[in-house]
């Protein structure tokens, strides 16, 4: 668990231009060595977010912050096949590039290893759906569940075969989020009061 949070900046033509706090070590941590700051850096954030309703809602998230220079705050996991972890991101204003991105770690739960994030060995056939945003997984149209209980209705653990993973976003965080959208803004310190005609 790494308490420092992972930080980067885009500007306007959506590129990463700064990467910092724990995001090497997070990387790192994740098998993610070929993502360290030299790699990433003049990057599209596009090349990352690569579902395309994902990609939307960022868009817009980011529009709103652009827009009203108000950060929102969004939880999100970050799972691996064995945590469970519970993120908090948030997207501010930032006085030299578009916006910045601050992921913190909330907290982590240790689980089984789930094989269907951590078999390489088992032959892949067939997609399913997994929410980047809660990691539930589409065990039936429009059922989501933990990728735990998912799992068990699947019988992940003695099938033959594993299906591919694709992202999206399931419907409740699909809502979750719009919803942060149209939320109305923190109310601005009050304006000072006239002061009285003499
Ligand atoms: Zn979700």
């Amino acid at each position: 668990m790494t308490p420092t949070p992972c930080i980067y900046r885009i500007d306007a033509s959506y590129r990463i231009v700064a990467v910092g706090g724990s995001w090497a070590e997070f990387a790192l941590a994740n098998g993610g060595d070929n993502l360290l700051p030299d790699d990433v850096l003049g990057r599209p954030l596009w090349e990352f977010v690569t579902d395309d309703n994902t990609r939307h809602l960022y868009r817009m998230l980011i529009d709103r912050v652009v827009h009203t220079r108000v950060a929102v705050s969004i939880p999100f996991r970050c799972d691996s096949p064995d945590k469970r972890r519970f993120m908090q991101m948030s997207i501010a204003p930032h006085a030299t590039a578009l916006c910045e991105f601050t992921s913190r770690m909330v907290r982590v739960e240790t689980r089984p290893p789930q094989v269907l994030l951590a078999d390489q060995e088992r032959p892949r056939m067939g997609t399913i759906r997994i929410c980047s945003w809660c990691k539930s997984v589409e065990v039936a149209a429009s059922r989501w569940e933990e990728i735990e209980e998912a799992a068990r209705q699947m019988e992940f653990f003695a099938a033959a075969s594993l299906p591919f993973v694709t992202h999206t976003i399931c419907p409740k965080c699909n809502e979750r989020i719009t919803g942060q959208l149209n939320e109305p803004l923190p109310p601005t310190a009050p304006e000072p009061d006239p002061r009285p005609i003499d």
